[in-house]
């Protein structure tokens, strides 16, 4: 009997503990909650909510050297001309204009979302003469980074809204958003046909320097034979343009200004 009654309140207790009496006592309807912040089987937080994307393929490592094979001089006197980041519909147009003006020809390193957007503006360089270059589709920094089938796809759209835009101009080039190319870009870029395109004069005209800095910069780093990096695209290039009719005349006037071939 006595044995009998401390088994029914050891039993009373432990359903106690195990929360089975729960409905008399404390705020029923938050019960789940503290229950599953205070059980401790769970393990320590996973990564999981820090991360906001899929896992995505690690990226390969960028060479410590830009690797062999690079076009970066126009191997004659004359040196060239290229504009990145477009078509862009505020500065293309005038860019165009200063050098059909100037009577000379450059490279556009067209962005491929750009060209989607802005057919028209791919057409006018075409039809001025100007050269095409493929700058892939979204100016992915880290694009020779990624898988090559990855890679293949990206220039290959891009290739594609060139020839939507403006049917059978050839696309003799490509150039890696922010040179940073790896082997396999340029493999890719080799692959389907286009030569990969680098430059040796910077003047940095995407960080905002002024018009003169801009001129300065490209008249003390030219040589004969230079490859010129400025861009039409890409944020406001307001400098940029202000700064091309001191450096096409200065070119024009020390090398003389030429196609890439
Ligand atoms: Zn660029």
């Amino acid at each position: 009997m006595q044995a009998r009654a401390v088994l029914a309140s050891v039993l009373a207790v432990v359903l106690t503990l195990a929360g089975c009496a729960q409905p008399g006592t404390i705020a029923p309807v938050q019960a789940p909650q503290p229950v599953e912040s205070t059980a401790p089987p769970t393990p320590k937080p996973s990564p999981l909510p820090t991360r906001t994307k899929p896992p995505k393929p690690t990226l390969r490592p960028l060479p410590a050297k830009l690797p062999a094979g690079l076009r970066r001089s126009t191997g004659v006197r004359p040196v060239a001309l290229t504009f990145d980041d477009g078509p862009s519909p505020a500065w293309t147009p005038k860019v165009l204009d200063q050098l059909r003006a100037a009577r000379v020809t450059a490279t556009f390193c067209l962005v491929g979302r750009e060209v989607q957007r802005h057919p028209e503006l791919v057409r006018r360089i075409v039809r001025e003469g100007h050269q095409l270059c493929n700058h892939s589709w979204r100016h992915d920094l880290e694009l020779a980074r990624r898988p090559v089938a990855e890679i293949r796809a990206d220039l290959i759209r891009t290739n594609k809204a060139i020839q939507a835009a403006a049917p059978g101009a050839p696309v003799p080039f490509y150039r890696q958003p922010g040179g940073r190319w790896t082997p396999e870009v340029l493999e890719v870029a080799k692959d389907l046909r286009m030569r990969p395109l680098h430059w040796n004069v910077d003047p940095q005209d995407w960080d905002k320097p002024t018009a003169a800095t801009i001129a300065k910069r490209v008249h003390s780093a030219a040589r004969p034979g230079a490859v010129v990096l400025l861009h039409d695209g890409g944020g406001n290039r307001a400098a940029t343009l202000a700064a091309c009719p001191h450096v096409i005349a200065d070119l024009k006037h020390r090398f003389g200004i030429t196609r890439l071939k």
